[in-house]
C-alpha cells in the first residue's frame, strides 16, 4: 500500500446513468471522489450519491462474513460452513417437491454488477426452476412488453435520443431526481438545457410540479393513471388531421390501419375529463409534436406501474413510429453496445408458464412479483417451500409488503446473497454476502443497451476482495452447483470454464459471427489466463460489433483497449439499425400486435369512470435509490424526506396540517406518515416516496433505523397490468385523515 496519493477513475455503478467517477485515495482509503472531466460520456457530472461509494464501502454495518440463523439470530460463519449449510437444507427441499418450489428473486442492484448480468442466468439454468420474480415488475416491464410485441423482442428497447431531438415529450419521469431510466445519460439538467438553447422544447406531463418539469418549457399536470388515454387521444389527433408519417420506415410497418382504428373514440374532448388535461391542450401538444422536425415522446415509471402499464408504453412508440421519428436521429432509436450480440429472430411470446395460484402468465422468463406471497402462503402441495434472494429487498419494494413479509417467514428455506441485514434478509437462513462496488470490476452491460450515445467503459476493481472471499460470481456459481447436485464443494472456476467453452462454441458455428468457423482453442489461448465476468467481457467485445474478432479487425475493441481508457471509449451517436435489427418473426415493425389490440377495450372503459378521489403516487429524490442507499449518513442527513406530499387546498379541506401526521389508508392498508404541504403537487393527488420503512426488528442497519420512514408499499394491493404483469403502485386510491 502507498503513501502516496493515487487516482483511480471508474464508472459510477449505483444507477443508469454511468457517470465516470474519479477517486482519490491514500493508504486504501478514500480521500475524495469526484466526477471525471474527462469521462467520454458525464464529462465531470455527478449527483450526491456518487460521491459516496466510499462510504458504502466502510459502512460498519456492510456484513463481510457470511451468517447463518440459529435459534433466531444471525451469527458469522465460514463460507464454508455457510454453503454446507445451503446444501444439507436445499437438496431435501428440491428432492421432494422439485424445483419450481425454490423461488428467486432477483433485485435491481444485480444489473449494476457484471456478475449479475452474466451469471444468474448460469444459477437459474442449474437451480431449473420457474419461479423467477425480479424487480422489473415493479417497475418496467410494460416496456419490455410493447417492445416485444412491437420489435419482436422484449429487450430492443429505443431510447430518446436526447442530444439531438428539437422536440421532447416526458411522461410520469423525474431524471432531474432518478437521473434518467430505461434511457442511460449522465446529466440529464443539462442535455435538456441544451434541447432549450438550440430552440427545441421540452414538455413534461406529470401530476407534480417536479424539478424536471419545472426546468421544461411547459408542465402539463395530469390526472395520475390517466397517460395511457392521454396518449391514445395524440395518436388520435395525428391520424384524424393526416400528421401521421411514419417516414423512412414505410414499407417496415405493418399494422398502421388497425392502430388508427383503435385509437377512434380516444378524442381529445373524450379523454379530457379523465385526465384532467383540455382537449384543446392535448390537440396542440399532439399537433407539435407531429410538426417537430426531430421529436420523441418518452415515458417511464409513472406511466408502467399503472393498471394501463403496456398500453401506455405501446402508444408511446406508436406515436414516435407516426411522426416519422422512431430508428431517426433525435427521434426514438436503438443503441449498439459494445457487448452486444445477435438477438434470436424468433419473435415474442408470453404465458409460457403461469403462476399456480392465479395462474398469471410468465414474461421474459419470470412471474409476476405481485403474486409472489400467494405462491408461498396459499395451501397446496406445489407451494414455494424456499427462496434464493439475490441483491433485493421485496419487504419494501414490492406490493402488499407486510404480508409477503409474513410469507418470508414461514418458508423451509431463505438464502440472501447481500451486503446488509436488512428488512428481507433478516429472514434468511444463511446470508452470503457480496463485494461492495469497489471491489469488483465494473462493465455496464445492461445500461449500455439503453444509452443515448454508444460508448463502453471499464473499470478493475479498486481493492481486492479479503483474503478467502469468493467473488460474487462464485458465489452465484457454487449456488447454482447446490442447486444442481454437485455439492457445495463444486468448483466456481471449472464451472466458469465450462460455460465459456459453450458460449464460444456456439459462437464459432454461428454464420453471422466474426469468429465462424474459427478453432476453439485458438479463442481459449488469447484469453490469458483469465476467468469470471472480466473474461466474458473480453470475448462479448471481441466478438461484438466494435470488437478487433480475434485478429480480423486490428484496430478493434478488445478488453485491454477499454482497460487502457480509464475515461472511457465513444463509440459515437446512435444511428438507425432498422429493419436489420428487428427480430420480430415478419421483419416488420408490428404496431398492431393482436395481445395489444385486444386490450384496448378496458382501457376504452376507464374514460367513463368516476374520479377515485384522492390518489397516491410515488416520487424519487436524487439522495435516495429505492432502499439500498439509506444507511449511508451523509445522503441521510438533512430535512425529512419520506413525508406525504399534499397540496394545501386538500389538506384545508381533509384538516391535516403542515409537520402533523396523516392517516392513510387504501384497499390493502394504512399507515401514518408525517404531512408535507406544497402546491407542487396538483389537487387530487398525494405522494409517498418508496424504499423506507426501516425500522423493523432483527436489521442491522443503523443509519437506515435511524430516520426509518414509513413503506409506501402497505398501500399497494397485488393488482396488476394485466398485459405485464407490473405492480399498480401508482394512482392507487386513498383516503388521508388527521393521524
Ligand atoms: S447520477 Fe447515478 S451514476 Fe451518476 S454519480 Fe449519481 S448515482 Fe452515480
Amino acid at each position: 500500500m502507498s503513501d502516496r496519493l493515487s487516482t483511480h477513475f471508474r464508472t459510477c455503478p449505483l444507477c443508469e446513468a454511468t457517470c465516470g467517477l474519479e477517486i482519490s485515495h491514500r493508504n486504501g482509503e478514500i480521500v475524495r471522489i469526484r466526477g471525471d472531466r474527462d469521462d467520454v460520456f458525464s464529462h465531470g457530472f455527478i449527483c450526491p450519491k456518487g460521491s459516496t461509494l466510499g462510504k458504502l464501502d466502510t459502512d460498519p454495518d456492510l456484513l463481510r462474513t457470511p451468517m447463518v440463523k440459529r435459534e433466531g439470530r444471525h451469527v458469522p460463519v465460514t463460507w464454508n460452513e455457510a454453503f454446507g449449510t445451503i446444501e444439507a437444507r436445499l437438496a431435501p427441499i428440491i428432492a421432494a417437491h422439485g424445483p419450481d418450489a425454490v423461488g428467486v428473486y432477483l433485485g435491481n442492484p444485480n444489473v449494476h454488477s457484471m456478475s449479475g448480468p452474466l451469471y444468474i442466468r448460469a444459477l437459474l439454468k442449474m437451480l431449473r426452476t420457474k419461479s423467477v420474480f425480479s424487480a422489473a415488475t415493479v417497475d418496467q416491464m410494460p416496456k419490455h412488453v410493447s417492445s416485444g410485441h412491437m420489435f419482436g423482442h422484449p429487450d430492443l428497447i429505443p431510447v430518446p435520443d436526447i442530444d439531438h431531438t428539437d422536440h421532447l415529450v416526458i411522461l410520469g419521469a423525474n431524471p432531474f431526481e432518478s437521473n434518467g431510466s430505461l434511457a442511460t445519460a449522465p446529466d440529464w439538467p443539462g442535455r435538456l438545457a441544451a434541447i432549450r438553447e438550440r430552440g427545441g422544447k421540452v414538455v413534461v406531463v406529470d401530476p407534480r410540479s417536479t424539478r424536471t418539469a419545472r426546468a421544461a418549457d411547459e408542465h402539463v399536470p395530469i390526472r395520475p393513471g390517466t397517460d395511457a388515454l392521454l396518449l391514445f387521444a395524440m395518436a388520435n389527433v395525428i391520424f384524424d388531421e393526416g400528421l401521421a408519417t411514419p417516414g423512412r420506415l414505410d414499407g417496415h410497418i405493418s399494422g398502421l390501419d388497425e392502430v388508427a382504428a383503435a385509437v377512434i373514440g380516444f378524442e381529445p374532448e373524450a379523454v379530457a375529463p379523465a385526465c384532467g388535461i383540455p382537449a384543446a391542450t392535448i390537440r396542440r401538444i399532439a399537433r407539435e409534436l407531429a410538426a417537430a422536425p426531430r421529436g420523441v415522446v418518452y415515458g417511464r415509471i409513472g406511466t408502467h406501474t399503472t393498471e394501463f402499464g403496456t398500453m401506455a408504453s405501446w402508444m408511446v412508440d406508436v406515436l414516435n413510429v407516426i411522426t416519422g421519428n422512431l430508428d431517426s436521429p433525435g427521434g426514438a432509436m436503438f443503441p449498439l453496445a459494445a457487448h452486444s450480440r445477435p438477438r434470436s429472430k424468433r419473435g415474442f411470446q408470453t404465458g409460457r408458464w403461469a403462476t399456480r395460484v392465479r395462474g398469471l402468465p410468465e414474461v421474459r422468463g419470470e412471474l409476476p412479483v405481485s403474486a409472489l406471497t400467494e405462491e408461498i402462503l396459499d395451501a397446496g402441495e406445489d407451494r414455494l417451500r424456499a427462496m434464493i434472494v439475490v441483491a433485493g429487498n421485496p419487504v419494501l419494494s414490492t406490493p402488499d409488503s407486510d404480508r409477503l413479509d409474513e410469507a418470508l417467514a414461514t418458508l423451509d428455506l431463505v438464502v440472501a446473497v447481500d451486503i446488509y441485514l436488512n428488512e428481507t434478509t433478516r429472514h434468511a437462513d444463511v446470508i452470503l454476502p457480496g463485494s461492495s462496488p469497489l471491489r469488483r470490476p465494473h462493465y455496464d452491460f445492461a445500461f449500455y443497451q439503453l444509452s443515448v450515445r454508444n460508448v463502453a467503459n471499464y473499470s478493475p476493481a479498486l481493492y481486492p476482495l479479503p483474503e478467502g472471499t469468493p467473488d460474487e460470481w462464485e458465489i452465484l456459481l457454487r449456488l447454482g452447483a447446490i442447486a444442481s447436485g454437485q455439492g457445495s464443494g463444486a468448483d466456481a472456476r471449472a464451472l466458469d470454464d465450462a460455460i465459456f467453452a459453450m458460449q464460444v462454441g456456439s459462437t464459432v458455428s454461428d454464420p453471422t459471427s466474426p469468429i465462424h468457423g474459427r478453432d476453439p482453442e485458438e479463442i481459449y489461448a488469447a484469453t490469458g489466463g483469465q476467468c469470471g465476468p472480466e473474461r466474458m467481457l473480453d470475448f462479448m467485445v471481441r466478438v461484438g460489433p466494435y470488437g478487433d474478432g480475434y485478429g480480423v479487425d486490428p484496430e478493434g475493441l478488445t478488453l485491454a483497449k477499454l482497460a487502457a481508457s480509464p475515461h472511457g471509449i465513444d463509440l459515437g451517436p446512435l444511428q438507425p439499425l432498422l429493419p436489420e435489427a428487428l427480430c420480430t418473426q415478419s421483419g416488420m415493425v408490428e404496431l398492431a400486435a393482436p395481445a395489444l389490440i385486444a386490450d384496448v377495450p378496458r382501457l376504452r372503459s376507464a374514460m367513463s369512470r368516476p374520479p377515485d378521489g384522492l390518489l397516491l403516487i410515488g416520487r424519487r429524490d436524487i439522495r435516495s435509490n429505492n432502499s439500498w442507499m439509506h444507511n449511508v449518513d451523509v445522503l441521510m442527513k438533512g430535512k425529512e424526506r419520506c413525508t406525504l406530499q399534499i397540496n394545501p387546498g386538500d389538506a384545508d379541506r381533509l384538516g391535516v396540517v403542515a409537520g402533523g401526521w396523516a392517516k392513510v389508508t387504501s384497499a390493502a392498508g394504512t399507515l401514518v406518515a408525517p404531512v408535507e404541504l406544497t402546491d407542487e403537487i396538483m389537487s387530487g393527488v398525494v405522494s409517498l416516496p418508496h424504499g423506507w420503512g426501516h425500522d423493523m426488528p432483527g436489521t442491522a442497519l443503523s443509519v437506515a433505523s435511524s430516520r426509518a420512514g414509513v413503506n409506501a408499499n402497505l398501500l399497494s394491493t397485488g393488482a396488476m397490468d394485466p398485459l405485464s404483469g407490473n405492480a399498480i403502485l401508482n394512482a392507487i386510491p386513498v383516503e388521508v385523515v388527521p393521524a
